[in-house]
């Protein structure tokens, strides 16, 4: 049981990618505390940790709001006392062409996916330096490197966690605590199957291993990222893609 006695906090936890990682962890002895702006699927995920013979907390909060961080880490210290990993994984997508991207549009995509990492991150750093080890592991996205028609705003976020990353890398790295990202291609999750179908066939032709990806295939990488193993990693992104982009 590589992560005994480990506590993780996995945010948009109640489905897709989070909750394939909160599985992954708790599989592999870590307590979790499970974090989304739902609590119907969390507390379906926690019954399944709890199945597992681990610990689990559930906390409702939107990350995307100032006030959740700070309650949410105090929520988890009072509740395992103590913080190993954090997962900042919960994302939204609001997909439009740029002329007419609304700055609503632009304003809850930056919101969740880029001011919610930072937030949760420095939330949880006094954490782990006082403790001289930890990790954070944040869900970019293929497109935050490559781009993507429809998605600037999405794609904007995406490559903004990326540079946040690497920053908090070099501040905390002396520290025994490491960052990095995870940038996954097209995953089978509820963000994609929503997608229309002819874009869903638009995709498919550009994977070379001509399949969708599965979210226990990003968690297995989380999983690595978090290890012992992964000590000497740090300000990295790990592209998981079919080979969408190489
Ligand atoms: P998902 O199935 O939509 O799950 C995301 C979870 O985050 C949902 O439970 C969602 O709740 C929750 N969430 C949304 N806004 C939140 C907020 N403000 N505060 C707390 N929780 C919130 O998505 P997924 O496909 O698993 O994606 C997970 C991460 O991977 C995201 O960061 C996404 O950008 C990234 N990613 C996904 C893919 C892919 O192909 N699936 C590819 C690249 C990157 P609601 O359902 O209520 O909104």
């Amino acid at each position: 049981m590589p992560f005994q006695g480990k506590i993780a906090i996995v945010t948009g936890a109640s489905q897709g990618i989070g909750e394939a990682v909160a599985l992954e962890l708790a599989g592999k002895g870590a307590s979790v505390a499970l974090v989304d702006i739902r609590r119907d699927g969390m507390e379906t995920v926690a019954r399944a940790v709890r199945e597992l013979g681990r610990p689990v907390s559930v906390h409702e909060a939107d990350v995307a709001l100032p006030e959740s961080a700070g309650r949410v880490i105090q929520e988890v210290l009072d509740a395992h006392g103590r913080i190993d990993f954090l997962v900042n994984n919960a994302g939204i997508t609001r997909d439009t062409l740029l002329m007419r991207m609304k700055d609503e549009d632009w304003d809850a995509v930056m919101n969740v996916n880029l001011k919610g990492v930072f937030l949760f991150s420095r939330a949880v750093i006094r954490t782990l330096l006082a403790n001289r080890s930890g990790r954070i592991v944040n869900i970019a996205s293929v497109v935050g490197v490559m781009g993507n028609a429809g998605q600037a705003n999405y794609a904007a976020s995406k490559a903004g966690v990326i540079a946040l990353s690497k920053s908090v890398a070099r501040e905390v790295a002396a520290r025994g605590i490491t960052v990095n990202c995870i940038a996954p291609g097209y995953i089978r999750t509820a963000m994609t199957d929503r997608l229309p179908e002819d874009v869903k066939k638009a995709f498919l032709g550009i994977i070379p291993v001509k399949r969708f990806g599965l979210p226990r295939e990003v968690a297995a990488a989380v999983s690595y990222l978090l290890s012992e193993d992964a000590a000497y990693i740090t300000g990295q992104v790990i592209h998981i893609n079919g080979g969408m982009y190489m």
